[in-house]
Formats: C-alpha cells, structure tokens, sequence
C-alpha cells in the first residue's frame, strides 16, 4: 500500500504581506515532485489566506490553521468551517499542540472541530503529541491513544484526516526525535488504528512526523517505514522548506 506522501508548511503566527509575497514566490519557482508524489499544503495565518491562495500556484493546496467546532454564529474571533469553504480552503490543522497547551483546548473540544470540520467538507490535518514530561514518566502512548480515540468517537471519514505526530518537546525546540523514536511512535499509532478503526483506515492514514523538521534530518525521517511525510513550523518560513518537500523522492 503506498501512501502519498505529505509536506505541510505550518507558518503559525508569522508574516507580513512583504514576506508572505517573497515566501510564495521561493515556492513558485522551486523545483519539486509532482503533485502525484507529494501532497503539499501551506497553512499561512487567516488574514493571508485569500492572498496566498491568489498568488500561489496550483500543486500547491493551502490551510488554515484552526476553525471553529460547530456552524459559524455569535462566536466573536473565531472562523467557521463553512467560511474556509466558501473561501476554497480544501484543508484545515486542528489540535495543534500550541492551542491544546496556551488557549487550553481539550481532547473533547479538538474532536468536536475535526468532526466539524470533516462534516463540512474539509480536510484535517489532526495534531497530537506529548510532552516531555509525559514521555520521561512512560505516559506517551497513552497520552496519544486518549488524543485520537476522542477524534475518533466523531470522525468516520477517515480518507479526509491526515494525523500529525509532533512530539511537544520538539517544536520549535531544535530537538528533533530520533529516527527510532519516530518510527516506534507512528507504527503505534498505525496498530492502534487495526485494533480500533479498521485494517483499510490503518494501511491508508498518512502519519506524518512534526516537530524541528529541517532539510538536514528530513531525509533520514523520510524513509522510515511508518512515517508518511511532516508538518513543519520554522522551516516552512524558509528557502529549505523546499529541500524538505524534495525528501519525498
Ligand atoms: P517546528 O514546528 O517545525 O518549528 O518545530 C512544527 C509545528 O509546530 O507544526
């Protein structure tokens, strides 16, 4: 079963229209796989949506980086699920650590916006991860079973979510897991998925590997068996994020 492999380039809160146009124009001049080979989805920050989404070219998809958990009403700051269709945004990230953590999104409440989200139409790249806390004490694959069996329990289109192992300890850390770490982690994740879901779900979900990802250790984590691409933060910023697109081939 081969899976097409996945680059996603999360900008989080970065960017100025000056630097938004010179990020797009690095990504349209690169020389990279087809969109045959590798699924490539930039997520810049909400206010540049509708202005990457115009300049970029087309094998590239775009994200936006959360949405709101049920239909778009009197919710002051948030952006519906129906409001990034409208605005032909085909995918969305949820449950990204740096919410669960700051703005305290809980399991329950991440599930609600994958469900949601899925619903509608779009979508999902599905965050999980532990902390290191959590991974010293031996908790880690507990702390990921309780993240996805709560998506789980809302979601059954299983073709539309693409679930992204970031180890919380790696973000923007500069400590990136080990090729071992990583792999163990996501043929976990993948078994879970036979015992839980389905045999079909478990061959077929992308897996892919977040936290510290750079066009130096993207390769090596490339060719592990059970990881199926990455979610990257600052590098994604970056010329090399294109190097790290080309770890597909
Ligand atoms: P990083 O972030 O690549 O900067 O570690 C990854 C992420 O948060 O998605």
């Amino acid at each position: 079963m081969s899976r097409k492999f996945f680059v996603g380039g999360n900008w989080k809160c970065n960017g100025t229209t000056e630097n938004v146009k010179k990020i797009v124009t690095v990504l349209n001049e690169a020389d990279v796989p087809s969109d045959e080979v590798v699924e490539m989805v930039i997520s810049p920050p909400f206010v540049f949506l509708s202005l990457v989404k115009g300049l970029l070219r087309s094998d590239f998809q775009i994200a936006a980086q959360n949405c709101w958990a049920r239909k778009g009403g009197a919710f002051t700051g948030e952006i519906s699920a129906e409001m990034l269709i409208n605005l032909g945004v085909p995918w969305v990230i949820v449950g990204h650590s740096e919410r669960r953590t700051l703005l305290k999104e809980s399991n329950e409440f991440v599930a609600d916006k994958v469900g949601y989200a899925i619903s509608e139409g779009l979508k999902v790249i599905v965050c999980i991860g532990e902390t290191l806390e959590q991974r010293e004490s031996g908790a880690t694959m507990d702390v990921l079973f309780a993240q996805i069996k709560a998506v789980a329990d809302k979601v059954s289109k299983w073709s539309n979510v693409v679930l992204a192992y970031e180890p919380v300890w790696a973000i923007g850390t500069g400590k990136v897991a080990t090729p071992a770490q990583a792999q163990q982690v996501h043929k976990e994740l993948r078994d879970w998925f036979v015992k839980n879901v389905d045999v079909n779900v478990a061959r077929t979900i992308r897996i892919i590997y977040g936290g510290s990802v750079t066009d130096t250790n993207c390769n090596e984590l490339a060719r592990l068996r059970d990881v199926d691409g990455f979610l990257v933060g600052g590098a994604s910023l970056k010329p090399d994020f294109v190097k790290i697109i080309n770890s597909a081939s």
